[in-house]
């Protein structure tokens, strides 16, 4: 069985409060996604991850493939085992690193030749590998290989863009329904279908929930396309679906267009992710509009270059305003840095190049984010009391299978 997704109340503007079980961790929503890149949210450790409330982290296929390689990582007992994170992970397809970070690429319709940025050693990856390696690494949701259009994009080029991530989804969808049950971790199927590696498996996680599979939305900002990818994935009948392609140097009116476009055309009962975005005020915007998921490295990033999200704005903190400054870096925050620590250490941390420095503001832009999403689910749930438990109905009429 599939991650089951519970609405537990619905606002007019399509706000969703919810809760998507998974075989790690039932995860309330709307939730933000900390990234934790190469099997670390940087600068974080994982029982800090934990107190600020972080059920949902994020791992990138293509990094973690390239080192320490999705094999060892499934010799370990999976990526929850190997990082010592017990609650809900997911992965990308590798397809957005593989397009932005890697060097001689060479797309065909089977798939991506490419160079590592790490040694500059040849790799191909298609949706059938993509799969295999997300299996190994074995989150709780694994994402389809796509191809990210760039903008701005022509229409022709973004075109026959969403006709290859169409076909990739078809053959990543295929792929992972028939190897699905290799994940590490399974302990509910049958002995003969256990992967073969003895005592690598890691405690079982509950309710007997399989890894579930994402569709993404592409199209690039033409909605005409966008609306042809969406019913064409739903089509097909994923586990959740994603909108991506957004935030990749887009005015926010455009990408706020695709997601308003795309929104009501994607199953009420399953969740709906959008990639890669955003700043505070989007990600509360998103989220009351209907976007269940959302991840971005911002809060992380912006962290180790000493930029701070605060209920009074944004915070350069190196700025020599802060050099003797004895308020916290948010007084209006309750996290853990705001507690016990001023404006004027954490600018000195900075100043002085101290590892410290990058935890600090990372661990407080991370409370803050999460804050936001903590403060958007209340708003949603005010009506909690006349919600329902929400239970699929069955396959979709034009499912193929
Ligand atoms: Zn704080």
């Amino acid at each position: 069985m599939a991650l089951t997704f519970h609405r537990i109340h619905t606002t007019p503007a399509g706000g969703r409060r919810g809760r998507i079980e998974l075989p790690h961790r039932a995860v309330q929503t709307p939730v933000f996604m900390p990234v934790g890149t190469a099997g670390s949210v940087k600068a974080v450790p994982q029982d800090i991850l934990e107190s600020l409330g972080a059920e949902l982290i994020l791992g990138n296929t293509y990094h973690l493939y390239l080192r320490p390689g999705h094999d060892a990582i499934r010799r370990m007992g999976g990526l929850h085992r190997f990082i010592s994170w017990p609650r809900a992970m997911l992965t990308d397809s590798g397809g957005f690193q593989v397009f932005s970070l890697s060097q001689l690429r060479k797309v065909t319709d089977e798939g991506v030749r490419f160079r590592s940025h790490l040694d500059g050693s040849s790799h191909f990856f298609t949706p059938e590998h993509s799969m295999d390696v997300q299996i190994s690494l074995g989150a709780d949701i694994a994402m389809a290989f796509d191809e990210c259009t760039e903008y701005p994009a022509e229409r022709s080029r973004a075109e026959e863009s969403l006709r290859l991530t169409m076909a990739w989804a078809r053959r990543s969808l295929d792929h992972f329904r028939a190897h699905q049950h290799e994940v590490p971790w399974i302990h509910n199927v049958a002995p003969a279908s256990r992967p073969a590696v003895a005592g690598a498996s890691s405690p079982a996680p509950g309710g007997g929930i399989t890894q579930s599979l994402f569709g993404i939305v592409q199209g690039g900002m033409y909605l005409d396309l966008r609306r042809q990818s969406a019913e064409r994935l739903v089509e097909m009948d994923f586990d959740g679906y994603a909108i991506g392609g957004l935030s990749v140097g887009e005015p926010r009116d455009l990408t706020l267009e695709m997601i308003a476009e795309v929104l009501p055309l994607l199953p009420a009962d399953k969740p709906r992710y959008v990639m890669g975005v955003g700043y505070p005020d989007e990600i509360e915007q998103y989220a009351r509009m209907g976007v269940d998921m959302m991840d971005c490295v911002l809060p992380t990033r912006a962290a180790r270059h000493g930029l701070l999200f605060t209920s009074q704005g944004r915070m350069t903190i190196k700025n020599r305003q802060y050099a003797e400054d004895q308020q916290p870096p948010d007084p209006n925050c309750n996290c853990m840095v705001c507690r016990r620590y001023t404006r004027a250490y954490l600018r000195h941390l900075m100043q002085a190049g101290e590892p410290l420095s990058a935890t600090l503001n990372t661990i407080h832009n991370l409370a803050y984010y999460l804050g936001i999403m903590e403060r958007v689910r209340a708003s949603l749930a005010i009506h909690q009391a006349g919600g329902d438990r929400f239970v699929p109905e069955g396959r979709r009429e034009n499912s193929p299978g």
